[in-house]
């Protein structure tokens, strides 16, 4: 039997497991580095499956376990004992949202007010499966293939957390592999293209100072809301007056100002995001939101502080490994398209900062009135959990067969 059918049989095999294991996950979510129960669950299966090291505890709720392969094909990328070089590295997120589920199914969740409405559950059974699946091949797989399970994705602090903690170190991982339940793609379809797919993701704070006083006298004041108000119009003038065609977003979403009707107030305070995919666009908004902010309060009489802060980097995809995700699909039958590309963020992002990596999603989509992410009745069929464990198998097969990234 060829390795894909026996991949694909195994696969085929787990899928009751899987579900179990997901609807179990699923039925206990927990929030961003409180993952216990979930991180036990997960060192328990690894270290049931039979991995070769299984390390609990990284930071705080993370998980990382490590399957070493049989000897690899090519000497000159083994080292003594017969112990593989190449190391690729599946991740999975963990953790849940503060949302109250209104789904009514068997396994809804069983905690009030915490959900896991953005598919980590799926994502960790995935990487769980393809554990499993690997562990049955194991002698044939040419090298290392490190699973990692991290907390605090929804946080976007999580992946940060566990590089700081080695997560990458120790056999180093020269590729890593995501992947993430899609409900905008059509059920069963991956999605892999190459260069960047999810957007940089930034938060900015602007505090307006003015001078208040009676609302019966604004020629005695400096009126903070005006200014804001001017400033607002001006910000949203700068993505009109940007060239290029990238998209980007910049979004006030809050203002605030002022406690009482008659009394104009001393300051002023908005916040909002800006959404980019070109490091050269967000420098060029940055640049033109300071010039926007100080030249209408200046031109008022008032001042402004702003505070810009970058936040998660493009998540971009290497063009190599997506080529591999391509090739996985086609060994196992499962039809590959391209990511939908979204103004959203993520914090693999950080990962493909360190080691080239790949973020796939799996269509989950059956109607396109189908509740999406972060949406109290998000759900999708975990049948497809098995096809998921099986291409991210696949995908780390496929990378050490090929001798890695050639180094
Ligand atoms: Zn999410
Ligand atoms: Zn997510």
């Amino acid at each position: 039997m060829s390795i894909d059918a026996e991949i694909n049989r195994a696969a085929r095999g787990l899928s009751k497991t899987l579900i179990a294991i997901r609807r179990d996950i699923h039925q206990h979510p927990e929030l961003g580095f409180q993952e216990r129960r979930t991180s036990q669950k997960i060192v328990e299966t690894l270290k049931s499956v039979g991995l070769d090291r299984v390390q609990s505890g990284v930071a705080k709720t993370g998980v990382v376990g490590v399957l070493q392969g049989g000897p690899a094909r090519n000497a000159t990328h083994s080292v003594a004992g017969g112990r593989a070089a190449h190391t690729v590295a599946l991740r999975a997120d963990m953790d849940a949202l503060p949302i109250t589920e209104a789904n009514q199914v068997s396994y809804r969740s069983r905690t009030p007010g915490i959900m896991h409405a953005c598919g980590h559950d799926g994502h960790v059974t995935m990487c769980l499966g393809a554990a499993m699946i690997l562990k049955k091949i194991q002698a044939r797989i040419p090298g290392a293939v490190k699973f990692i399970f991290q907390p605090a994705e929804e946080l976007l602090d999580g992946a940060r957390a566990m590089i700081r903690a080695g997560a990458l170190n120790d056999p180093d991982v020269e590729a890593i592999f995501g992947m993430h339940i899609s409900p905008r793609m059509p059920y069963g379809v991956v999605g892999a293209s190459a260069g960047p797919i999810m957007a940089a993701a930034d938060r900015f704070a602007i505090t307006v100072y003015g001078k208040g006083g009676h609302g019966a006298q604004p020629e005695n004041c400096t009126d903070p809301i005006l200014i804001a108000h001017q400033i607002y119009s001006g910000i949203q003038g700068i993505e009109r007056n940007l060239a290029g065609p990238d998209v980007r977003v910049i979004s006030v979403c809050s203002l605030h100002a002022g406690t009482a009707f008659n009394v104009i107030p001393g300051s002023a305070e908005m916040m909002g995001t800006v959404r980019t995919y070109d490091v050269r666009v967000q420098d060029e908004i940055i640049r033109r939101m300071r010039a926007v902010v100080k030249g209408i309060s200046g031109a008022h009489g008032g001042r402004c502080d702003l505070v810009y802060r970058k936040g998660l980097p493009v998540t971009c995809n290497d063009a190599r490994l997506v080529e591999i995700v391509h090739a996985a699909g086609r060994a196992l039958k499962a039809p590959v398209g391209d990511n939908v590309l979204t103004m959203g963020a993520e914090d693999f992002a950080l990962y493909t900062q360190k080691v080239p990596g790949a973020f796939m999603e799996l269509g989950v989509q059956k109607c396109p009135a189908q509740p999406s992410y972060h949406h109290c009745r998000f759900d999708f069929d975990d049948r497809i959990l098995s096809m998921g464990a099986a291409m991210m198998a696949r995908c780390a097969l496929l990378f050490l067969e090929q001798g890695g990234l050639g180094r």
